[in-house]
């Protein structure tokens, strides 16, 4: 395989030959990395982000639309609220919120590691999916409570519940070691997904597709998926091919073309007038350090620096318009 390129930070649809499922592999290596280091989080805070990019990242390629998919976690604990974008481009953001000192107390007396996630880091709460395809369009949302250990399993009732999605899926945040560079170690991320075909389209080896063979052949599919190892899906010198054609190897399964996610914030000065023009006059200068009204993106950590007079003069227009 040497010499090969392995694709990275893609999107890696598939189907099983006997059409009883298809599914999504994602593998997420610069745009997650991007991500977690944009803000200074612990380690614990930072894979629940990741988490949430890959399940956005898999919701991202199983519901059609053209705009923006946005999941967001609101939680009673340590971690308030995670959220991550994602546009129909493959272009990606997110950031969380959390309270230094609840996680502090937390951290002491319980081990880490994801499988106890959602109780202990969020809490209480729900996880909405937002799909918004534009000004004219009404935007679509559904919501589940946090109910489940681990983020994957959340996601796992919102498909049943909302988008009514016989599916499985399998989700990995880590961090891992890079061996040929300096960069030290690297966020990385993983998830694959598989949800049940239509009955209509399925095909039996022996020609006559029976509902129990279906069931069967889903039930396979669910099996082998959750055989994948962590290791596995965070590999990335593991072409996702070959991946996919050893786990589905007994069915077969076809890999169609990937699409591609890039860390890619969406704000700009521009936007970032327009906010302040919705807040009284009085509060802008409250956000002022020194002369200037300092604007700071949550997502991508971008500092937006105003000074008076260009406070004044869009003040001054929004007045007029
Ligand atoms: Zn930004």
């Amino acid at each position: 395989m040497t010499g090969m390129t392995v694709p990275d930070n893609i999107l890696q649809p598939f189907q099983l030959e006997n059409h009883a499922a298809q599914g999504r592999l994602v593998r997420l290596g610069d745009a997650m990395h991007c991500v977690l280091t944009a803000h200074d989080y612990p380690a614990e805070v930072a894979r629940l982000l990741g988490e949430v990019q890959v399940i956005a990242s898999l919701m991202s390629g199983t519901l059609k639309f053209d705009g923006v998919l946005s999941i967001q976690l609101k939680g009673e604990g340590p971690v308030s609220m995670v959220l991550v974008d994602v546009t129909t481009d493959g272009d990606m953001r997110g950031y969380a919120r959390f309270d230094s000192k609840k996680l502090e107390a937390i951290s002491q007396h319980e081990a880490n590691g994801p499988q106890q996630d959602v109780p202990r880091l969020l809490g209480n709460g729900y996880f909405a999916l937002t799909v918004d395809q534009g000004p004219d369009t009404q935007p679509y949302q559904g919501v589940v409570s946090l109910e489940g250990a681990t983020l994957a399993e959340c996601a796992h009732s919102y498909l049943r519940q909302s988008a009514q999605l016989e599916a499985a899926l399998k989700v990995v945040v880590s961090q891992v070691d890079d061996e040929d560079d300096e960069k030290g170690s690297t966020w990385r991320g993983g998830g694959i997904m598989v949800q049940k075909s239509a009955f209509s389209g399925f095909q039996s080896i022996d020609g006559e597709a029976s509902d129990a063979d279906f069931e069967d052949a889903w039930r396979r599919a669910v099996i082998f998926l959750g055989s994948s190892t962590n290791d596995e899906l965070l590999d990335p010198s593991l072409h996702p091919h070959d991946f996919l054609f050893r786990l589905f190897s007994e069915d077969g399964v076809r890999a169609f073309d990937p699409s591609p996610f890039a860390m890619k914030c969406r704000c700009s000065a521009d936007r970032v007038q327009n906010v302040l023009v919705s807040f009284p006059r009085e509060e802008i200068e409250s956000m002022k350090i020194g002369e200037d009204v300092v604007v700071t993106c949550e997502f991508c950590n971008v500092d937006y620096r105003f000074d008076a007079d260009h406070i004044n003069t869009i003040f001054k227009e929004s007045a007029s318009g």
